[in-house]
């Protein structure tokens, strides 16, 4: 049932996107005094959909996968640092429960020759301040016991944990909605157009006004800027989890794999959670996802090769998600040109910055100087805008 009968007529900001980052921000905006209003349509939330896994060191995956952004999000790894400590002040201020612990992340190899891309990589997240070290198969029986027999030695990023998404979203929209936030859910904004000193936001038969507008809208922001002439070069990138019967603690870390996709954890509840990037099927941006059975049995082989006690638990769900995914940069400030547009869009791995994302756009839109540079992740970066 749309919210639309309770849109305003006008209001202050509009948050276009209810993921973590939309109501991350709205909540920080409403503690503030602002008025602000947060539109979702339910469709396709990388925040509804992701493992909770709290990443910090260069991930594996994004190398093979994406070699010419690599050199950049490397470059913004301290970032990711300031992101994990955001979602600690978010917990500690939210006073809900939000699954959150970061007893540090594992990248394991199985030969020599990713033991020594693991190492290279260590020396060089070092020098950029992470706290990193490498382990070999000795120190992982006394620290990560539970890995299986193949795997020799790997990286440990003492920063990286876990958060619940399940607990944490619903914590960080009921906050929203007690500092004053609106939440207005299945509602689509399907244009937004600038008129006179404020934007005219169109979502099916009703108009309104916001004096600024928030683009938080994952996957589909790119859609949403175009007609506007922006550019925002988005990947949907169609992927696939699944998630075990609660068992007893027994996986300490987030653990990834140097070169193959696998990405697991177990949650406060006990349910491991196994990712890393095996894809689902997306047709087109608007159409339901489709679960493919090769990722469903291939994700689940690979995590009981590298954790062999996990081939003893029940898979219980298994479901698909949109990663969106830019050039592994975050975009964030106001649109040059267009007065009262903001961009507020994390990088890889966006739900480890959703917080940060909201908090330095609550910087940016309420004046505080911010903590980082914002040149990097300026919209103009991409050729063709301004
Ligand atoms: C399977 C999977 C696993 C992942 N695992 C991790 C992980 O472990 N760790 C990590 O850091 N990241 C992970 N990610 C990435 C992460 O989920 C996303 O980057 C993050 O959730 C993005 O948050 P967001 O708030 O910016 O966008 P979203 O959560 O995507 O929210 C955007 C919202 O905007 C709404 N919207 C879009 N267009 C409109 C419109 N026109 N009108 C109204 N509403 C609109 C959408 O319905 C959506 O609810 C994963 C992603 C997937 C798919």
């Amino acid at each position: 049932m749309a919210d639309r009968r309770n849109i305003p007529d006008e209001v202050d900001t509009a948050v276009i996107g209810g993921g973590v980052t939309g109501l991350s921000l709205s909540w920080m905006l409403a503690e503030q005094g602002v008025d602000v209003v947060v539109l979702d349509d339910g469709r396709h939330a990388g925040s509804t959909a992701n493992a909770g896994s709290l990443h910090v060191q260069m991930q594996s995956r994004f190398i093979r996968l994406y070699p010419e952004a690599a050199p950049a999000v490397e470059a913004a790894l301290p970032v990711y640092v300031m992101a994990v400590r955001e979602w600690f002040r978010l917990a500690d201020r939210i006073g809900r429960p939000v699954g959150l612990d970061a007893s540090g992340g594992l990248m394991v190899a199985e030969t020599d020759e990713q033991l020594s891309f693991l190492a290279a990589k260590c020396d060089r997240e070092k020098v950029l301040g992470l706290d990193v070290e490498m382990l070999d198969r000795t120190d992982l029986d006394r620290a990560a016991p539970y890995l299986g027999p193949a795997v020799i030695g790997a990286e440990l990023c003492h920063h990286e944990g876990k958060v619940n998404p399940l607990l944490a979203n619903q914590a960080i929209r009921a906050a929203a909605i007690e500092a004053g936030a609106r939440c207005l859910d299945n509602v689509t904004v399907d244009a937004l157009t600038r008129t006179g000193g404020s934007w005219e936001i169109s979502a099916g038969s009703k108009t309104f006004c916001a004096g600024r507008v928030v683009i938080a809208a994952g996957a589909r922001s790119g859609s949403l800027v175009e007609p506007l002439g922006i550019k925002l070069p988005m990947r949907s990138e169609p992927l696939h989890m699944n998630i075990t019967a609660p068992a007893e603690p027994f996986i300490g870390h987030l653990v990834q794999h140097a070169d193959r996709m696998i990405t697991l954890k177990q949650l406060g509840s006990g349910n491991v959670v196994i990712g890393g990037g095996w894809p689902s099927r997306l047709t087109d941006i608007d159409q339901p996802l489709h679960v493919l059975r090769e990722s469903l049995v291939g994700n689940v082989s690979l995590s009981a090769h590298v954790v062999p006690a996990i081939g003893g638990l029940d898979v219980i769900r298994t479901w698909a998600g949109v990663n969106p995914s830019l050039d592994g940069l975050c975009v964030l400030g106001e649109a040059p040109d267009h007065a009262g547009l903001y961009f507020a869009i994390g990088g890889d791995a966006g739900y480890t910055l959703g917080p940060l994302v909201a908090r330095l756009t609550a910087d940016i839109m309420t004046g505080v100087p911010t903590e980082i540079d914002l040149v990097p992740y300026a919209v103009a970066r991409f050729e063709g805008n301004f």
